[in-house]
């Protein structure tokens, strides 16, 4: 095979059959590199290729773009993942499927063509084909026959066999985006900026041309959508391409109706949960055509198949966001793969939000990245103002009849919720926790029986009965997912059983007891894995909200996230503490934005900015991200974090990553972390290490789980670590080993 080229697609002869699986060429060696190239593999193990794989159609693609395949290999060495198992991560199922390829038969007019043996009774069909006007065709043939007045095909058949006619085979991808998202149309022309957005504007257009990367912090509502929609439009007027990439549960048909009502003309594919396998591969084709030159999607967005040479902006809105890391091979984080893909196709990318994630922070500060700032919210108006309750002192306050029940919403927060229902504003109450109670257990307190996942190191979930369940309760794992039976009496004494905890089923059942006006599913919704199991929900829940027939949302981060609703007079977290107690260096962070974030959901717009108001239940009301996130202080909170990061050498100011040694024995876990430290203690000095260690959550799905933290300054000695762990085989990518590079949970 000569020519080839990086990206190629080929077929190779695998193992003793020489069974022909398709790969893709990563690197091309001259014949005088060769036996550098191999290394220390013996050259008579090597088979030649059998030959090209690719069918060149319409529909196909002939090689993967070479700048995926250098992005590829990146994250295979950096996410320490196998290079197959990263490129079947970037490349959808469908385009390798080749789904939803359809055939249609074009006709096309030979000019000047001399008709070979045509009937007579044809002439006139002959004539008046020779009369259309030449934008006419091509022409698929049931339409030339209606054109020309005929029944059948027979006449237009005569003209192909006469070579009139010329019959053409296309196969191409149906079904695009589907006509929810075309039809959000939002506003198609650009807003006069604001000095803000000005600034921050030029300062993103002055870096054009190479890498670049520039924070864009700004509180929600503050128009860094619409900076982003400028960047782009002057990208694309260079005749560049740009991707965008947003959370997946903030892709709505109404964020990603912004970008199809400004950039319609240049293509806008959208890459969603919702579509289709064949349409997923039709967006993704337009891509790679070149007809979409504006990608809108989730995570793996960032692997949109923009053509080498012609990225010219990535965008990352809240990139913040926890769901851009996958949790499973490769795992990549979305927004750092976005950072490496600018860098390498020297290119600016935005990094947007309102609670900027520290890694972020700490480039700006130190440098590395440009800092833009929105301080305002466009139109004025400031944040809304946000009390903080303790809730010990809550319950000190009941009545002694109140006092029997369990309660989430306090008598401050209800004195709220019925003071925004008197009028005729919408509220948003947030509660972290899927679920009925999270803890089940004995009446008897001198028993002290509670209910553990019998698969799992945690306590399961008690879910209340649905139509789907036929109204019959279960017990489930959030982990493992095992379900249960609810035990009619303690296993251990034979009392009565009870749950604590309050999970979003049981808020629901408070609220309709508190406040009559609010009926599931008339008045208010649920939002939560649960209820919200497909994108058509969601959109849906979403789409009555804004119409205003819901007074209430309730649910978890889903409703705290990017939603804009002009309405919403009164944000209620019913327990701000739920992430508070993790295990995890980054708990605070993730408090503080969560909060910050679902603030800002009040107050968007003038009507409801005078009276809105956001109250925060908690039992450490003194924590500081909860302090400084009721205050709308990031700066406050990013100092003071900072420093704790700092002292500890804890990401951002180092770097760290986790290995995860599973088994169904917890000893040969055990044993294989203590191996890893012990060779990571040899060989990697500048390491430091913690472990082996069971943990947190210490059995998963009847695995027993040890870890083991490598921490360092920066991100080398890191990967040499680990590079040495590989070499001499102590960490594979099996079920048994887990590498997270950079990990965000800690689990
Ligand atoms: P963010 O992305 O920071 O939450 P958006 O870009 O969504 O903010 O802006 C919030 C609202 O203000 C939107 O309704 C948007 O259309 C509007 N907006 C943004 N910039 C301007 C502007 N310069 N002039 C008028 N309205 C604007
Ligand atoms: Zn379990
Ligand atoms: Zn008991």
């Amino acid at each position: 095979m000569k020519n080839l080229e990086v990206g190629d697609r080929v077929k190779a002869p695998l193992g003793r059959g020489d069974r022909p699986v398709e790969g893709i060429v990563i690197e091309v060696f001259p014949p005088d590199r060769v036996l550098e190239a191999l290394g220390d593999l013996d050259p008579s193990r090597i088979k030649p290729l059998i030959g090209s794989a690719a069918r060149v159609s319409a529909a196909d693609f002939a090689r993967f773009p070479p700048n995926l395949v250098r992005l590829g290999l990146w994250i295979s060495q950096y996410y320490c993942c196998p290079i197959g198992m990263v490129f079947a991560a970037m490349v959808p199922s469908a385009v390798k499927r080749q789904t939803g390829v359809a055939f249609r038969r074009f006709l096309e007019r030979i000019e000047g063509a001399q008709p070979q043996d045509l009937p007579r009774s044809s002439s006139e069909a002959l004539a008046r084909v020779r009369e259309m006007p030449k934008e006419a065709f091509p022409v698929d043939a049931r339409g030339l026959a209606d054109r020309l007045g005929h029944k059948t095909l027979s006449h237009v058949n005569r003209l192909i066999r006469a070579g009139v006619l010329r019959e053409r085979v296309v196969q191409e991808v149906r079904a695009a985006v589907g006509p929810e998202w075309e039809a959000a149309d939002g506003d198609r022309q650009p807003k006069p900026l604001t000095a803000d957005q000005q600034r921050a504007l030029n300062a993103i257009e002055s870096g054009f041309g190479a890498f670049r990367a520039n924070v864009l912090f700004g509180v929600t509502g503050s128009g860094k959508t619409e900076v982003y929609l400028q960047a782009l439009a002057n990208v694309l007027a260079r005749g560049k391409s740009a991707i965008v990439l947003v959370p997946e549960i903030s892709l709505t048909p109404q964020t990603a109706g912004r970008f199809l009502a400004r950039f319609r003309e240049v293509g806008v594919a959208v890459l969603h949960s919702g579509l289709s396998q064949s349409q997923r591969h039709a967006e993704w084709m337009r891509v790679m055509n070149g007809q979409a030159r504006v990608v809108v999607g989730a995570r793996s967005a960032i692997f949109a198949p923009v053509a080498e040479g012609t990225l010219g902006l990535i965008v990352v809105d809240e990139e913040h966001d926890g769901s851009y890391k996958q949790d499973q091979l490769p795992r990549y984080h979305g927004r750092d793969v976005a950072i490496r893909r600018a860098q390498m196709e020297g290119c600016s990318i935005i990094l947007g939000s309102a609670t900027p994630s520290l890694e972020s922070w700490h480039n700006a500060a130190s440098g590395r990245f440009g800092l833009l700032e929105l301080s305002d919210r466009v139109g004025g108006g400031s944040l809304p103002p946000v009390r903080v309750v303790d809730m010990a002192e809550e319950g000190r306050n009941r009545s002694p009849a109140d006092r029997r029940h369990q309660h989430s919403i306090g008598p401050a927060l209800e004195a709220e919720i019925h003071r925004t229902l008197k009028g005729t504003g919408q509220l948003i109450l947030l509660l972290n926790r899927r679920g009925y109670a999270s803890y089940i257990c004995c009446s008897d307190q001198g028993c002290g029986w509670y209910l553990t996942c019998e698969h799992c190191d945690v306590t399961a979930v008690y879910h209340k009965g649905s139509p789907a369940t036929e109204g019959r309760g279960y017990v489930k794992c959030h982990h493992c997912l095992a379900e249960t039976r609810l035990p009619a009496a303690c296993p251990a004494c034979g009392s009565r059983i009870t749950t604590f905890g309050f999970g979003t089923q049981r808020l629901e059942d408070e609220i309709e007891r508190k406040f009559p006006a609010l009926k599931l599913g008339a008045t208010m919704l649920r939002l939560d894995g649960d209820t919200m199991k497909r994108a058509a929900d969601y959109f849906g829940a979403l789409d009555r909200f804004r119409r205003g027939d819901i007074r209430a949302l309730i649910g978890t981060q889903m409703i705290a996230k990017g939603l804009d609703f002009p309405n919403v007079e009164l944000i209620g977290v019913i327990n701000a503490d739920t992430g508070l107690n993790m295990p995890d260096f980054r708990a605070e962070e993730r408090t503080f934005q969560l909060i910050a974030q679902v603030a800002g959901r009040a107050g968007r717009s003038a009507d409801s900015r005078s009276d809105s108001r956001v109250i925060v239940q908690s039992f450490s009301p003194g924590a500081a991200s909860i302090r400084f996130a009721s205050r709308h202080d990031f700066r406050g909170f990013a100092q003071r974090e900072m420093g704790f990061r700092r002292e500890a050498e804890l990401p951002p100011v180092g770097r760290m990553a986790r290995i995860v040694c599973r088994d169904e024995d917890g000893q040969r876990a055990e044993n294989r972390a203590a191996e890893i430290t012990r060779t990571l203690q040899r060989t990697a000095p500048s390491v430091r290490l913690r472990g082996p260690m069971a943990c947190p959550i210490s059995r998963i799905g009847g695995f027993y789980r040890f870890s083991v933290e490598l921490l360092a300054s920066s991100a080398g000695p890191i990967q040499q670590a680990l590079a040495a762990l590989r070499a001499l085989g102590l960490v594979k990518s099996d079920a048994k080993t887990a590498v997270d590079v950079d990990p965000i949970a800690l689990l």
